[in-house]
């Protein structure tokens, strides 16, 4: 049995994304689309709607042409919006990166997406730099600020060249290359077109409660795409003011609030954490905030309580989604009136969902059973790129995505996500690919067999743990093994707990057995 959306369905966005989200932005005019939280810098909307028209045109004079694959290597700045609609407008996909990724982690990916154009800012060139040497094929670096040697967004503001009129097919041609491991295996690039993104914001609609007048503040990452959704498309497409912040840092985070009097949060579970607990939160006149939606992570509902009490607030609000679904399948609606505690919300409008038993996957279960979640609806991701298998393995022949993810709904249609099936293990909110930490823990001299984990610590918060059997005259310590990821690694995806076994248990087939580290994680802490 399906779950259907008690919504009525959207008509699907036949639309590329940059006009669905700024074909108002001339209307709105003088109103500030994007303020930099750090120095007050601002564009606004009639600003933003002509300077992503500008460095189209000026991405085309360089070269770029359509279908060609450009990687935005950033933190959120105000000109990460203009840089990818502009992109998009010359007809590239946007393969979006941790602006945290090592040269070789962005190499990688450059690699796979046959990425030809890359746009950065000075702190992180000499990455960049180094990514494109180990890879080739690199047309052009670009800054957003000044960079001796490469040309700057700033010069391209004023480009006088042409604009490039294309034919984008929204439902076929990519916007948006996230990364993401989904169920198993290594990063892989998901396609999402204009339309399947631009009708994912109409879906959205009914619950994210965003328009005219409404202060917006960015500081999750704009790469990842509950960012890119929520934090820049939704509130952009509305007239809404954006304030951005490049990271995360409390103290800046609390001023932003205070002095932009941002009504509307979009967080995930760590800052949620520290909304509830931290003692500076009390320093500051928060008393703008209208509202809080948490989501990317799984949510303690007592946290959420914790939160929403200090604050003064309604309950936070959750919302569930995966990359591959461009993300959105589930949100509490703001205007709620009793949401269970714990619940990520209720099915978008025309997205069916499936309750799939963990035992048989060609069984359905009912209302309050538990079992893996399958969505269907027009955010389906197109595929991963080049990888036939493994989009076969994510989505069945009947169109049905099998999230890896395990939940139950309640007798109102209130979804509820209870465990994760998959081998994905989220830290802060970001992706980390266990087959990727353990394909590099094989490469350490000292190591036979590594399997990687998500254990939670004492706050709640998923962190990846290695076990790890050494070779058997090695000398290893638990420092070693850390040390040896963390110098190769981005910092969100260090393995932060380490525990010895002398075998990794596995499935005849060779699978590694998570549940069953997990179980003995449970059992024994970080002795194994
Ligand atoms: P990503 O593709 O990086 O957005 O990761 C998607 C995954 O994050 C989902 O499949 C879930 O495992 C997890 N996730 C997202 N939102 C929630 C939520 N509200 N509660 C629990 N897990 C979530």
């Amino acid at each position: 049995m399906a779950f259907q959306s008690e919504y009525a369905p959207v008509a699907p966005v036949e639309l590329p994304i940059h006009e669905a989200v700024l074909g108002k932005a001339a209307e709105y005019g003088e109103t500030p689309a994007l303020i930099d939280g750090t120095n007050g810098d601002t564009i606004t909307y009639g600003q933003l709607d002509a300077f992503h028209r500008r460095v189209a045109a000026a991405l085309t004079e360089a070269g770029l042409r359509q279908g060609d694959v450009l990687a935005l290597h950033s933190p959120n700045t105000i000109a990460y919006p203009v840089v990818f609609y502009a992109a998009t407008r010359a007809g590239a996909s946007v393969t979006t990166v941790h602006p945290l990724s090592t040269a070789e982690e962005l190499a990688k990916q450059l690699a796979d997406s046959s990425a030809r154009w890359i746009v950065t800012v000075s702190p992180l060139l000499g990455v960049a730099r180094r990514a494109a040497e180990l890879v080739g094929g690199i047309e052009e670096i670009f800054v957003c600020d000044r960079a001796e040697g490469h040309r700057s967004v700033l010069d391209m503001l004023a480009s006088t060249a042409p604009e490039p009129r294309l034919a984008i097919d929204p439902s076929e041609d990519i916007a948006v290359l996230p990364y993401s491991s989904g169920t198993t295996g290594l990063p892989k690039g998901v396609m999402l077109t204009h339309r399947s993104i631009a009708t994912n914001l109409a879906q959205l609609d009914p619950f994210i409660p965003v328009g005219p007048g409404d202060r917006i503040l960015a500081v999750l990452p704009f790469f990842h795409i509950y960012g890119l959704t929520a934090l820049m498309n939704a509130p952009l497409r509305k007239g809404a003011t954006v304030v951005v912040l490049p990271r995360f840092d409390l103290a800046q985070f609390l001023t932003a609030i205070d002095k932009h009097r941002i009504n509307g949060l979009y967080v995930a579970p760590p800052i949620v954490l520290a909304l509830a607990k931290h003692p500076a939160v009390a320093t500051y006149d928060l008393s703008s905030l209208e509202y809080v939606v948490s989501a990317a992570a799984p949510l303690d509902a007592a946290l959420a309580r914790a939160c929403s009490h200090r604050l003064g607030l309604p309950p936070v609000l959750q919302a569930y989604g995966m990359t591959e679904l461009s993300p959105g399948t589930h949100a509490v609606p703001r205007n709620a009136p009793n949401p269970p505690p714990g619940t990520v919300g209720k099915l978008l409008p025309g997205t069916e969902m499936r309750i799939l038993s963990l035992d048989d996957p060609t069984k359905d279960m009912g209302v309050g059973e538990e079992g893996e979640i399958a969505i269907r609806g027009p955010q389906v991701m197109k595929g991963y790129l080049g990888r036939p298998d493994a989009t076969a393995a994510m989505i069945d022949a009947d169109g049905w995505v099998h999230t890896g993810d395990v939940g139950r709904t309640d007798a109102d249609g209130w979804l509820f996500v209870v465990d994760r099936v998959k081998e994905l293990i989220k830290y802060k909110g970001f992706q980390v690919a266990p087959a990727e930490l353990e394909a590099l823990l094989l490469t350490h001299e000292d190591i036979a067999d590594a399997a990687v984990v998500g254990v939670y610590d004492a706050d709640g918060e998923e962190v990846p743990m290695a076990y790890v059997v050494p070779q058997p005259s090695a000398r290893l310590t638990e420092a070693d093994v850390t040390a040896y990821v963390a110098e190769r690694v981005a910092p969100y995806k260090k393995v932060r707990r380490v525990a010895f076994l002398t075998s990794v248990p596995r499935a005849a087939t060779g699978k590694i057995l998570r549940r069953e580290l997990r179980a003995l994680h449970a059992r024994e802490g970080d002795r194994a």
